[in-house]
């Protein structure tokens, strides 16, 4: 299992009267769902996103398309329930994710998204957004219209271009990469970046070592930084360094095989 250590937290914020977010922190899998719809229909639709992923916990041997196949089940799942009560019409949710799967005969990390939650990779120095929001926000830097800096206070800021509970259903982005010493991963709603630079999340991830701890303290800042949305955060992280048992490299060398030796 890549996926050594990770953490969770999430807060309902400041003003919103309900939390809509809804995650899992079980390997192999990590995922956020941010709500969206009135009169309790957008925690029902990220609950019961959260739910299909539930089903995955505690596999050892997961897909990228076992993990595609949540996404889809998930949006059926919305949109049944959606039809059931008129106050659900036009409930649903982001998804976002990181799962280990074995792609290739190994694992590797998958990322996944549809909405505006996103992923970012901690690296040496610097943070690194994977995922690509599907917001008119994104669109608009997208088309030079404002600056990244500027999406962050948008006032459509809500406006999400992909989320599950559609029909047709949304297409989710995915990423497929192999482990890396030292990998940490945020998966996020978007109620930590309205409230937290980029700079900010990264200094604290960066030096923050516990998972559970950095998860807390990124909720807490959000929050206390206005706290104008929920805001979850599930941080994962792989191997963090190197270790000293780790057996050598063979490196002693083989006996060439001739092929089509005649
Ligand atoms: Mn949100």
């Amino acid at each position: 299992m890549i996926a050594k250590g990770w953490g969770a937290a999430t807060d309902r914020g400041r003003l919103r009267k309900v939390n809509e977010d809804r995650f899992i922190a079980s390997p192999p899998v990590f995922v956020v769902a941010d709500g969206m719809g009135g009169h309790a229909a957008g925690d029902l639709a990220s609950q019961l996103a959260i739910d299909e992923f539930g089903s995955m916990a505690g596999v050892d041997h997961v897909t990228v398309s076992d993990t595609m196949l949540a996404v889809d089940r998930a949006n059926e799942t919305i949109l049944a329930e959606s039809s059931k009560d008129s106050a659900r019409l036009g409930m649903g949710t982001t998804i976002t994710g990181i799962v280990t799967v074995v792609a290739a005969g190994s694992e590797h990390w998958l990322v996944f998204n549809v909405g505006d939650s996103r992923v970012y990779r901690v690296m040496d120095g610097r943070i690194e957004q994977i995922t690509t929001d599907h917001s008119e926000a994104e669109e608009m830097v997208a088309a030079g219209k404002i600056t990244r800096e500027a999406s962050r206070q948008y006032h459509r800021r809500n406006v999400v271009t992909r989320s599950l509970g559609t029909d047709p259903a949304p297409t989710a982005d995915s990423w497929v990469f192999p482990p890396e010493l030292g990998d940490r991963f945020l998966v996020c709603s978007d109620g930590l970046t309205l409230e937290l630079a980029e700079s900010a999340i990264h200094e604290l991830a960066a030096n923050v070592d516990d998972p559970q701890d950095l998860a807390d303290q990124l909720v807490a800042r959000a929050v206390s930084a206005g706290g104008r949305d929920n805001v979850t955060v599930v941080v994962v992280d792989g191997e963090r360094a190197a270790s000293t048992d780790e057996p050598e490299v063979d490196t002693t060398p083989r006996p060439l095989v001739q092929e089509n030796a005649i």
